[in-house]
């Protein structure tokens, strides 16, 4: 069976398009207000070109209709004056109000001579009108043009502000013959700008000036103070055109030149009154487009939302369903029984399992009752058993079942009480434990037989050895009778065969002695108490005081060892044959050097015992710890190999165990662990 219901998380593919059209939405919503805002920019721009152009041109029609109506007028009455000949003044004064009548931009007309002397005027002359004429005639000196157009200067006869259009006369020699100065109001042309400008809602400035950067006339007034600087009039070669002017204070301005006047006209707006209205309408949109992103993007958090929680519940649901197929996997493939019942122990439901260990076919339990399979359980009681249930719950206990071949299996059975549509329903997990039974005992069975064995080797070790001391001994008297009798006729050869004889009963007997100190460990029979590792020390070291005295050791005991529960004998014999073999195999380069340490950790004591001296190789690590094992030859270290079996066979018999490290020829140290005094 596989299951696959393990999967990545991974954004689903609503979730993807959701984002994705919400971006694009915003980007669409964002990139058609900025067109709009350029758009709108663009065609303020242009209209207001268009709208400038278009006032340029009916300006500089009508002030150069009015200029050319005043210059006829001029021209005209130069040619009275040429086919009329002198005439008395008064008459002058008729013709030239004649001639003057009608064109309403001539405010005065006057007549001077060649030396500048006032002939007439519209006006009757005054001392002022010939300081004019002395101005006008001071002014066009040198002038090759018939035509001078000055700067605006107070009439001679009221002080209003004029414009005096001058034209030369000139004689056959080409000298200046007389000047006919017409006096045109300012108030005229400013008239003409303000017509213009009320048709129009921004702010204007219409400006007519002199080439050379006089202002002739301007509204508002005083809006320019130096023309020349002005980048209409930077630009020598145009005469009439549209200019962005960005190195002032931002303006756009179309102009014109009434060439034969020498006059430019010029009509400007100031781009940042210009833009006003459409930084606002700017402004007002790209607020208008931050909302609708706003919008748009709490839509799809709320959609996000939606189809996150769709999710969530799906995933549950997933889950849901991973977990009921993982119960129905556990309960159709466990080892164990499992099997429901209702009030009455009918069997509704049983796994596989079940069927399987009971022998039935599948299925074939759902007729059979707890009684049918469980003899432990006749039908009458049944209903005892279900209310020892309800009192307590879940019970747990060793019973025997009948499979459908009649024989019996050892279960153990954890049945529970539960209500399952107002009904009381018990579930038992139910597992057979017979093997495991068969396994205990016949472990137990072998125990028993090892412990007999044990008990009956130790008894026959003590026995055998204990006996086999007398004929030992008999070996020896005899073999010593033999040296001391016969050892003057012997040769030397035969001596040394008794010598050797005698050496080997003599260490017979240490064996023996040695196997029965082995044996003997633990056949006491004396309990354990709490033994005072202070006082053992002590006593091991007064044992040992010779031994350690000759061979100029150093032997370091804890200051205050813990309580041990223990055999006192016994753990003085097992320290004093560590601390001996400590003395015994040390080091033929340094005094010997033996401590002792005990550390209690986790409710278990370890007692050390480090030494400086040859040391062990990491191979005989366990090999020592074995009956009669030993490294060394007896010609260089004297001893029966038992020393640690006996070590190792008392700290068993405490509980504890033992275990050696070392590092050749540094030294080594013996551990082993023994069992705090218990608490009462
Ligand atoms: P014995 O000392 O009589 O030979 P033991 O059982 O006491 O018997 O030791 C077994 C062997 O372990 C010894 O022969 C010796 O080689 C080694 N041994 C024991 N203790 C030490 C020690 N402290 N340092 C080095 N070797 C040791």
């Amino acid at each position: 069976m596989r299951f696959s219901w393990i999967s990545w998380p991974h954004p689903s593919t609503s979730v993807r398009s959701v984002i994705t059209l919400g971006a694009l939405l915003m980007v669409v919503a964002q990139g058609m207000t900025g067109y709009e805002i350029w758009r709108q920019y663009n065609g303020t721009i242009t209209l207001a070109e268009r709208n400038l152009n278009v006032l340029a041109d009916v300006l500089a029609g009508e002030i150069g209709r009015t200029i050319t109506g005043v210059d006829s007028v001029v021209e005209q009455s130069i040619l009275d004056l040429s086919t009329e000949g002198s005439r008395p003044p008064e008459q002058i004064r008729r013709a030239l109000r004649d001639r003057a009548t009608g064109v309403p931009a001539i405010f005065g007309l006057m007549l001077i001579d060649a030396q500048g002397q006032a002939i007439a005027s519209l006006h009757s002359l005054s001392p002022r009108h010939h300081a004019f004429a002395l101005s006008i005639r001071a002014s066009v000196a040198g002038q090759s043009l018939p035509i001078h157009v000055g700067t605006v200067t107070p009439a001679p006869f009221d002080g209003t502000p004029i414009i005096p259009f001058s034209r030369l006369r000139h004689d056959a020699a080409g000298n200046i013959a007389g000047i006919t100065v017409a006096a045109m109001a300012v108030q005229y042309f400013q008239e003409i700008f303000l017509q213009v400008k009320s048709k129009t809602v921004t702010t204007l400035t219409l400006t007519l000036a002199r080439q050379d950067g006089a202002i002739l006339v301007q509204t508002p007034e005083g809006a320019t103070t130096k023309m020349s600087d002005m980048a209409e009039f930077r630009l020598q070669t145009r005469d009439n055109g549209l200019i962005h002017d960005d190195d002032t204070s931002g303006r756009i301005v179309a102009f014109r030149t009434l060439r034969p006047y020498g006059l430019k006209l010029s009509a400007a707006v100031n781009t940042v009154d210009l833009l006003n209205q459409w930084r606002s309408n700017a402004l007002r949109l790209f607020l208008a487009a931050v909302a609708a992103s706003l919008v748009v993007a709490a839509l799809i958090w709320l959609i996000l939302r939606r189809l996150a929680q769709d999710e969530t519940q799906r995933a549950t649901l997933r889950s849901l369903d991973t977990q009921r197929q993982m119960a129905l996997f556990s309960l159709d493939t466990g080892a164990d029984m499992v099997v429901w019942t209702n009030d009455q122990g009918d069997i509704i439901y049983a796994n596989p399992a079940a069927h399987q260990a009971l022998g039935y076919a599948p299925g074939a339990l759902f007729n059979r009752t707890i009684p049918d399979i469980d003899p432990s359980v006749p039908p009458e009681a049944w209903e005892g058993r279900l209310n020892d249930l309800r009192q307590a719950g879940t019970l747990r206990f060793e019973t025997r079942l009948r499979t459908s071949s009649g024989r019996l299996i050892t279960v153990e059975v954890s049945i529970t009480l539960l209500r399952v549509d107002g009904r009381d329903h018990t579930c038992a997990i139910i597992r057979d434990i017979g093997a495991h039974k068969q396994a205990e005992a016949v472990l137990a069975e072998r125990t028993k037989r090892l412990e007999e064995s044990n008990a009956e080797l130790e008894q026959f070790a003590y026995v055998a050895s204990h006996d086999l001391r007398e004929p030992l001994r008999m070996v020896n008297s005899f073999v010593a009778l033999l040296a001391r009798r016969f050892g003057e006729q012997m040769d030397p050869e035969a001596r040394e065969y008794v010598e050797f004889a005698r050496e080997g009963a003599l260490r017979m007997d240490r064996l023996i002695l040695d196997l029965l100190e082995y044996s003997r460990v633990g056949s006491t029979g004396r309990p354990m108490t709490s033994v005072d590792l202070t006082a053992v020390l002590n006593d091991v070291r007064q044992t040992l005081a010779l031994t350690l005295d000759e061979a100029g050791a150093e032997l370091i005991l804890p200051a205050s060892p813990p309580k041990v529960w223990g055999d006192a004998d016994e753990l003085g014999r097992l320290l004093g044959n560590l601390i001996g073999n400590g003395l015994k195999y040390r080091h033929a380069d340094r005094a010997p050097r033996i401590e002792v340490e005990c550390q209690t950790q986790g409710g278990q004591i370890t007692i050390s015992v480090r030494d400086n001296g040859i040391g062990i190789a990491p191979q005989y690590f366990d090999r020592i710890f074995r009956i009669f094992q030993r490294l060394h030859g007896r010609d260089r270290y004297d001893g029966t190999g038992i020393g640690l079996a006996i070590c190792k066979k008392i700290v068993e018999r405490h509980g504890g165990r033992i275990w050696v490290s070392s590092t050749p020829d540094q030294g080594s140290t013996f551990f082993f662990t023994l069992k705090p005094v218990p608490t009462p």
